[in-house]
């Protein structure tokens, strides 16, 4: 059926089409309330709203005089009638000709345009004036009562990631704690007879699991909270009772036993469990037998679930197959279920720095391992360069990289300088 399979491009809009409407059902989820200092990562269920204009006064950004532009353009002294500190309440009003010493942050008094850096000015006892070749333009170094928000005005919506600048905006409009969507509960089910867990020492031909912990860290970090079921083996019976396990959970994530192989039964335990197949293979690599469907949901008092379904991924079990497809297809499903607004991959462009030797596979497009300096001379675009690897098990190149270097369907030879792009992560 290779051929049938969709190309990248195919399965992601199939994906955002699911976290789309999950991302609507979403918004009537009950919300849970968290203190401020808590927020941090989690999804905004509410409105936040300005209390009060933003600044709620005139203030002032310079130490400095503040004055009326035009008379202070003059270079004439200026008698200075008052002072106002950061914390005091707005002064009397500025009367002509003269200047108001005031502090960074402090109210601007009535009647004055511009306020004067102290920089700027010469200071004679208790006058003021504008040093030789000094100007002053009207609204310098004032930010007008108002001007970055009126009181009323919806400042952020729900689906919004709470990051370190919602945080101080919430802070600013009187938020001591915030409606959040609650965690997704993603059953993380690893199968595979060769597993071991992670303190076992292998036994030969057996290898320790790390998907378990990789993909509870890939969940935790895109808003979800990962429960991690005993591994399955690679048998009917064992694979029916861990999928019977992840009843309670939002979201499933399977890894390994999607490919062809002798003992690949992730999918007929599927079907077993009343699966409805969205894909079951896509043209990418690596990654390429990953599988995404949906469960009958088990509604209950328990459950976040209000969707009659739950979403699956099968994900090949090749750790770098497995943090790829997560990338790419579960953690949009998982943000539309945490109720973020932006659910799509990251992609960035970068520019080549050396020629691959690793070219496109014609009708696959792919994502390999690669390292980007993203802080390089001013001016230039992210060098990014591929990490050598021994393919999709190699977790030494992964860990070595910090993005994966997308490589088209239809792409020709890269070559050094070429614009790409990546999958951030
Ligand atoms: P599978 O997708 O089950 O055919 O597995 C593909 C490769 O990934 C095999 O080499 C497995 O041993 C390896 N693998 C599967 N599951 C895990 C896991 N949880 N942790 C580490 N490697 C795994
Ligand atoms: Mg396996």
């Amino acid at each position: 059926m290779g051929s049938a399979l969709p190309s990248y491009e195919e399965a992601a809009a199939m994906v955002a089409a699911c976290a789309g409407q999950l991302a609507k059902s979403r918004r009537s989820a009950p919300a849970e309330r968290i203190a401020l200092g808590a927020a941090a990562g989690r999804v905004l269920a509410q409105t936040i709203r300005a209390d009060l204009d933003q600044p709620p006064f005139a203030r002032s950004t310079r130490d400095g005089f503040a004055c009326r532009a035009a008379e202070a353009s003059a270079h004439e002294f200026l008698s200075i009638t008052g002072s106002t500190r950061a914390g005091k309440a707005p002064a009397g009003s500025l009367q002509p000709g003269s200047a108001w010493e005031i502090m960074t942050g402090a109210p601007v008094p009535e009647g004055a345009d511009a306020v004067v850096m102290i920089e700027h000015v010469e200071v004679a006892g208790d006058r003021v004036r504008l040093l030789p070749e000094r100007k002053v333009h009207e609204r310098e170094n004032i930010v007008a009562q108002g001007a970055q928000a009126r009181a009323g005005d919806e400042l952020l919506s729900a689906g919004t990631a709470i990051t370190f600048a919602h945080i101080a905006l919430a802070a600013t409009c009187g938020c001591a704690s915030l409606d959040v969507y609650p965690r997704p509960r993603v059953a993380i089910l690893t199968t595979g007879d060769e597993l071991v867990p992670v303190k076992s020492s292998p036994a030969p031909g057996q290898i320790r699991n790390s998907n378990a912990p990789m993909l509870a860290a890939m969940v935790a970090a895109a808003g979800g909270e990962p429960r991690v079921l005993p591994t399955a083996k690679d048998n009917t019976q064992s694979l029916d009772r861990s999928l019977a396990q992840a009843a309670e959970a939002d979201m499933l994530l399977i890894s390994g036993g999607v490919s062809a192989g002798k003992f690949d039964l992730v999918e007929p335990a599927l079907v077993r469990a009343g699966a409805q197949f969205h894909f079951t293979g896509v043209r990418i690599q690596p990654g390429k037998p990953l599988v995404f469907g949906e469960l009958p949901a088990r509604k209950g008092h328990d459950s976040q679930n209000e969707n009659d379904t739950k979403y699956f991924f099968g994900l090949p079990g090749n750790p770098v197959s497995s943090a790829v497809t997560f990338l790419l297809f579960a953690a949009p499903i998982l943000a539309a279920l945490a109720g973020n607004r932006e659910c799509g991959p990251r992609f960035a462009l970068a520019r080549l720095a050396r020629e691959t030797d690793r070219h496109a596979k014609p009708g696959l497009t792919r994502f390999l391992p690669a390292t980007c300096n993203f802080n390089p001379p001013r001016g230039q675009l992210p060098e990014v360069e591929l990490v050598s690897w021994q393919g999709s098990g190699d977790l030494a190149a992964l860990a070595r990289s910090n993005c994966f270097l997308v490589i088209p369907e239809e792409a020709a030879r890269l070559s050094a300088g070429d614009i790409v792009c990546i999958l951030l992560f």
